[in-house]
């Protein structure tokens, strides 16, 4: 049996799967969950021999860096499962699966994928690789610099994109003014006041500002968007095609679509098992 897991800020979704077929799937809210005690009750009720981890934070080597969205208990997971089992784990940053995924499904050899959901989360491939850094943390968009915020980013720092382009953020800026409506896009372009403007304004300037730079720092031929925020807000993808045009000198041959994967992170999980 294999086990896929897709360990988002918002949902724990779960595949086990004999050859093709899926004998079990679920789905937890993800503050219900303790990733090391859900692997123990499974592995000890199944036999298992791969486990392929799709988690939203940084990742190296098997062990959790940070995790900005995520409480976890015990941060070198491959090694304490495959100490303790006999099964092989891989668990990979959630948007390192996503962009394997969508390379599986594309001609395309350089990509930028970027999924807006609780997070703000990117990563590329260049020449049909994927580019991870000294730390595998090469890619992060979210946790650049973009301005100072009144409150903290899961990663500690107080200037991420991230606390102005995310779901996430859109939460934190309506409970800091204290704002009668959703978190959404569209409850604040309906609350219409001076802090529901503000938080619009530097979510699409956030938003034009890194996508247009990751464009012109990497050149690459598609951009694939997804996630939570681009999936509920879709206008958002002709606004992106219209800033990267005006903003980036390296558009020219660049395709920008929106993410046709039903479930990226899973089919990345198993596409784990071929790379490692
Ligand atoms: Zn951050």
């Amino acid at each position: 049996l294999k086990l896929y897991i897709d360990y988002g800020g918002t949902n724990f979704r779960y595949v086990l799967k004999e050859s093709r077929e899926v004998i079990e799937n679920g789905r937890v809210d993800s503050l219900n969950i303790d990733l090391i005690e859900f692997l123990e009750r499974k592995l000890k009720s199944k036999d298992i021999s791969f486990i392929g981890i799709s988690f939203a934070g940084q990742v190296r080597d098997g062990t959790i860096l940070s995790s900005p969205n995520i409480n976890i208990s015990q941060r070198d997971i491959k090694k304490y499962i495959e100490s303790r089992y006999r099964t092989k784990l891989v668990v990979e940053n959630d948007l390192k699966c996503a962009s394997l995924a969508e390379f599986s499904v594309t001609d395309a050899k350089d990509i930028v994928v970027v999924y807006i959901g609780t997070g703000f989360g990117s990563s590329y491939i260049s020449n049909s690789e994927l580019i991870r850094g000294v730390d595998n943390l090469a890619g992060e968009m979210g946790h650049i610099v973009f301005k100072e915020a009144p409150f903290s980013c899961g990663c500690g720092k107080k200037n991420c994109l991230e606390l102005f382009c995310s779901g996430v953020a859109l939460q934190k800026w309506v409970d800091y003014y204290k704002l009668d409506c959703k978190p959404t896009l569209i409850g604040l372009k309906n609350h219409k006041s001076e802090e529901s403007k503000e938080i619009l304004e530097n979510f699409y300037n956030g938003l034009s500002t890194a996508i247009s730079n990751i464009v012109t720092v990497l050149n690459p031929s598609l951009l694939v968007l997804g996630g939570g925020v681009i999936d509920s807000n879709l206008d958002l993808i002709d606004f992106i095609k219209e800033e990267v045009v005006k903003n980036s000198i390296s558009s020219s041959n660049l395709k920008i679509k929106h993410s046709t994967l039903k479930n990226g992170a899973i089919l990345g999980c198993e596409l784990l098992e071929k790379i490692d």
